[in-house]
């Protein structure tokens, strides 16, 4: 497998862009090797410069669940930039985009866009403390929620690939606001709201944490978070940039039977362009400009080319049966890759809910962070390589989750079956 003309402008871009990447995973810091650049994406596929095809279970990292230029994504897009890409007014397409939003998630009143999953986050937490007068947030080790100063403490994806968990430039009084439970441990976080009386705005949780590999809620720690929120009048902040129209039509709380007062999207809810949302009950969202006091604002907010390609998405995703399609996939997945692991004696832990999976590479079963950094990250990356050399395209970490599409094949994952079974032989096993 040539790779030459990846290498060729990885060191182009290096001249010219920090590490030649504009998001840090993107490198391949984690495993090593060149990063290769993208040419092309059909459906499952990904191509790149050199030509090499590739089964793409990386999904640009969550947005594209009907793979990569559907025609009906296309088409809107073309057919909103014909018409001008931004007017700074607003659009037809922003109300209808809401709409979808507020049918399709179940705890959402009202929803303002934004321009990426960072500022919807970053937004959340903003009328989460206009709203209560409280100053802290409670978040968990190993949860993500873009790269806003007041979420870059204990957080997970390329923060912790990179082991700078407390980023430089994060100011202390910052992170002094910032409070950090343990994932499926209610008893830290009770512990947090005992010693911070009166003062935490708001809990914030991936409802499936999906940026320390992926690692699922034990039984009842959505509804504790519920509990424990409501008793000390604190909101709780589902972040499902990952899980929105992903786990479900309505997302993990759907699919969990558990409603958050504050919800961030962001991911799938632009189909590959940029958008963000943060939604929520009424009367909290009311505090927001121009109704209440609380500022936020963006130029390119509810950019027609973006609220195109979302509509476009969630309809594809809001008729027919596409959930239980991503189910039955990931089901085949799961159930494929932990035979091809049997087979070859790889101990491994096989998480998935729906059409979101991670393996870590450790005998032991994984329920927080530091369960998840147990894996092997070297045989992770490893393995990788393994499955990239046979046209697979994995995540280039092992703590991020993998993501199947709505244009994946049950041919195309028996092939990723047998390329896993095949890679896992070059492994050393160990006894
Ligand atoms: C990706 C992600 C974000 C940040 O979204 P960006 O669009 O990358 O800014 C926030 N929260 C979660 C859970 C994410 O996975």
């Amino acid at each position: 497998m040539s790779t030459d003309h990846s290498k060729e402008l990885f060191e182009r871009s290096g001249r010219v862009i920090p590490g030649g990447v504009n998001s840090p995973v993107r490198a391949f810091r984690a495993v090593g090797g060149t990063p290769r650049f993208a040419a092309r994406g059909e459906g499952a596929s990904i191509y790149d410069v050199d030509g090499n095809r590739y089964v793409d279970y990386v999904c640009s990292w969550g947005p594209l669940i009907a793979g990569h230029a559907h025609p009906d994504v296309v088409r809107a897009v073309q057919l909103a930039a014909a018409r001008g890409s931004s007017f700074g007014a607003p659009t037809e397409a922003e109300a209808e985009l809401a709409e979808l939003v507020v049918e399709m998630v179940p705890s959402i009143e009202l929803v303002r866009f934004v321009s990426s999953g960072t500022e919807a986050t970053m937004s959340a937490l903003r009328v989460a403390r206009g709203y209560t007068g409280r100053s802290k947030v409670i978040k968990f080790a190993g949860c993500y929620h873009g790269h806003a100063d007041a979420f870059l403490v204990n957080a997970g994806s390329g923060a912790l690939t990179f082991g700078t968990p407390d980023s430089p430039g994060v100011t202390a009084g910052t992170a002094s606001d910032t409070l950090t439970a343990r994932y499926n441990d209610l008893g830290s976080v009770g512990r947090l709201f005992a010693e911070n009386p009166d003062q935490v705005a708001c809990v914030i949780v991936e409802p499936y944490a999906g940026n320390m590999g992926l690692v699922l809620p034990a039984a009842g720690f959505l509804e504790g978070l519920r509990e424990l929120t409501r008793q000390h009048g604190a909101l709780l902040i589902f972040d499902e940039v990952i899980t929105g129209f992903r786990a479900a039509r309505g997302g993990a709380q759907e699919r969990e039977n558990v409603f958050p007062d504050l919800t961030t999207l962001g991911k799938v809810i632009g189909g590959g362009l940029p958008v963000g949302a943060f939604g929520g009950r009424a009367e909290i969202m009311e505090c927001l400009s121009p109704v209440g006091p609380v500022y936020q604002a963006g130029t390119l907010s509810g950019n027609p080319l973006a609220m195109a390609a979302g509509i476009a998405t969630l309809r594809l995703l809001r008729d027919g049966d596409a959930y239980r399609r991503l189910e039955a996939l990931g089901a085949q997945l799961e159930q494929g890759l932990r035979k091809a692991f049997a087979r070859r004696g790889v101990q491994a832990q096989h998480v998935r809910r729906g059409s979101m999976f991670c393996v870590f590479f450790t005998g032991q079963p994984v329920s927080d962070l530091e369960g998840a950094k147990r894996s092997d990250t070297a045989r992770y990356a490893s393995y990788f390589h393994a499955m990239l050399e046979r046209g697979v395209w994995l995540a280039p970490a092992q703590f991020e989750t993998g993501f199947v599409s709505l244009a994946h094949t049950e041919a195309a994952i028996d092939a990723t079956i047998a390329a896993a079974e095949q890679a896992l032989a070059t492994l050393e096993v160990r006894a």
